[in-house]
Order: structure tokens, then C-alpha cells, then sequence
């Protein structure tokens, strides 16, 4: 199935196949696939100043210029420089589509913050280092893209798929509307969509590139525990088994997607996360079964599971 295909002209269809991540925290490392080797560190120039992002379609249309095509969608403000068929595709297509459904099932909380989301998209990653460049005044921190959180804006870099947009578009949604939320779910989820599929009304997540690490992980004991990631801090989780955390956190949230439980314990623990920061009790409240046990059948599971590139 095609990577750009028509959304939601068709009743169940493939978002893409890319990777990944990056919010401005993600993006230490990249993909060996894109990188011809392995992981590198990429860092901010500390001279960087990050200018002030626009939050009218005006504001937006003056500082990119006649090459991007700018529109408001909701809450969104998008310019890009893609062509028409690939924006439209972008726009009425993935960023509505997504957007409508994750509100639906997990952001739906009324957080009245209503501050605009700026969304920058480039076609290719020549675009992407010149426009981060001129309009927001930073080198490029990953080959895909961020989030950054302060002026609520989005960059993409395009050639790495519509499923970047989708990553970035949940940390968007989840910073407003469950800020507190612990590292492993505001990545397991972002990675967990960043490939999904329509099903009706909402998105199922589909199986990726991240899994053959995971599943060497198993098979050679060197998986962390889920009680372990679950409570890992930030730091902890982008330490030098990043991506492994990564996928971790990403299976697990298709785990508890496919129980059908995924929807309720984002809700109950974002209502409650002073009673458990790291949110077990929620996973294993709503399971009904006790973590190891969880963990246990989650193993089990993860031996199942197959991807090919
Ligand atoms: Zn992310």
C-alpha cells in the first residue's frame, strides 16, 4: 500500500511507513537507515535563538513567502512548500484526519488553552535546514523533525513521511492536555501512530521498523523490565538504549491498544497521575491483573509479533 495515499477518501488506509520522532528532546539520535551508519548525536548550536513564531495565517504567510502555501486547519496553522497534491494530501488528508481522531478517543479534555500550533512542512531535507534557518532561526536538531514546546510549533522534514506529523502531532495534543504525562506514554503513543491505519473513525497502530531491535532485545535478555521503563525519567529514557526504549514503550502501547485498554488508561491516569506518576496502578488496574503478570503476558505477546521491511 502506497505511502501517500488518499486519506480518508478510502475506508481503511495506511498513514505511511516512516519513522519516527523527534521533539526537540528526541532528536539525539538518528536512524542508521537514513544516517548510512550508526546513531549519531546531533546537538543545538549554543548560539542558536529561536525566533518568534507566527500564530496568524498572515504572520505565517509574510515570513515564508510566496513558495509556501499556507492554511488553517482548526487549531493549526500550516505553511509548506510540498506540491498541491502531497499538501492537500498532508492537510485535509493526514493532519485532519488524525487530529480528529486522536481528539476523539485520547485528547479529549477541555483544556481551554486554545493557543495555535504552527506547522512548518519542507519537501526535502535541503528545505528543511534552510527554512529552519530563516524561520526559526536554528539548525536542524533531527533529520525528521520537532516539536518545540514553548511556542507550540512543528517542523517536518517531508521526505521522512506523513507518520513524522502524526509523531509531532501528539506531542502537540498530549502538551496541552496531559502535561505531566510520563515520558514512556508521550513516546510509546506519538511512536505508536506514527504508522497506524484508519478503522472507521479511529486509528489502529500498525507494526514498524522498530521491532526487530525489540524483539533481539528479548531474545537475548537484555529487555528492561516494563515496571523498570514505565518509571524511568526522560533522562534515563534517552540515555544510550534510546531507540530500544523507544520500542519499547511503542509495543507495549500496541499491546494495551490491542486489550482495548489503551484509551481508558490514558484517561484514568491522566484524571489522576499525583496517585501513581509512572501510571502501573492505571495499566494494572484497568488489565485487572497484577504488572508481573501483565509483563509476563506482554512477553509472551511480543514473541508473536513480525514486521518486515
Ligand atoms: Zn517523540
Amino acid at each position: 500500500m502506497g505511502r501517500r495515499r488518499r486519506f480518508p477518501a478510502e475506508a481503511l488506509v495506511f498513514l505511511a511507513i516512516w519513522p519516527w520522532l523527534a521533539t526537540a528532546g528526541d532528536a539525539g539520535r538518528l536512524d542508521s537507515r537514513l544516517s548510512g551508519g550508526g546513531p549519531v548525536t546531533v546537538r543545538l548550536s549554543p548560539f542558536a535563538k529561536p525566533r518568534e513564531i507566527p500564530k496568524t495565517l498572515d504572520g505565517m504567510r509574510r515570513l515564508t513567502g510566496d513558495d509556501f502555501l499556507c492554511v488553517e486547519r482548526g487549531d493549526c496553522l500550516v505553511a509548506g512548500d510540498l506540491g498541491p497534491g502531497e499538501y492537500e494530501y498532508l492537510v485535509d488528508g493526514v493532519l485532519d484526519y488524525c487530529s480528529a481522531a486522536l481528539r476523539r478517543v485520547f485528547f479529549n479534555r477541555d483544556s481551554g488553552a486554545g493557543k495555535k500550533v504552527s506547522i512548518f512542512v519542507f519537501r526535502d531535507y535541503a528545505s528543511y535546514e534552510a527554512g529552519l534557518r530563516r524561520f526559526i532561526g536554528m539548525e536542524p536538531i533531527s533529520p525528521y523533525g520537532h516539536y518545540g514546546h514553548l511556542q507550540k510549533y512543528i517542523v517536518i522534514n517531508y521526505e521522512t513521511g506523513p507518520g513524522t506529523l502524526v509523531h509531532e502531532l501528539i506531542h502537540s495534543l498530549m502538551s496541552e492536555d496531559f502535561p505531566e504525562a510520563p515520558i514512556w506514554i508521550a513516546e510509546g503513543l506519538a511512536s505508536l501512530y506514527e504508522q497506524c491505519r484508519a478503522e472507521g473513525d479511529v486509528l489502529k497502530g500498525d507494526d514498524n521498523w522498530r521491532l526487530p531491535e525489540l524483539k533481539e532485545a528479548l531474545a537475548n535478555g537484555s529487555l528492561v523490565s516494563l515496571s523498570r521503563l514505565l518509571a524511568m525519567s526522560p533522562a534515563d529514557f534517552r540515555d544510550n538504549r534510546e531507540s530500544l526504549n523507544y520500542a519499547e514503550a511503542r509495543y507495549f502501547c500496541k499491546y494495551l491498544e490491542e486489550m482495548g485498554a489503551l484509551p481508558r488508561i490514558y484517561q484514568d491516569f491522566r484524571r489522576r497521575p499525583e496517585k501513581d506518576p509512572a501510571g502501573i496502578l492505571f495499566v494494572a488496574n484497568t488489565l485487572g491483573k497484577p504488572f508481573e503478570a501483565i509483563e509476563a503476558d506482554w512477553r509472551r505477546w511480543l514473541r508473536f509479533q513480525y514486521w518486515r521491511e
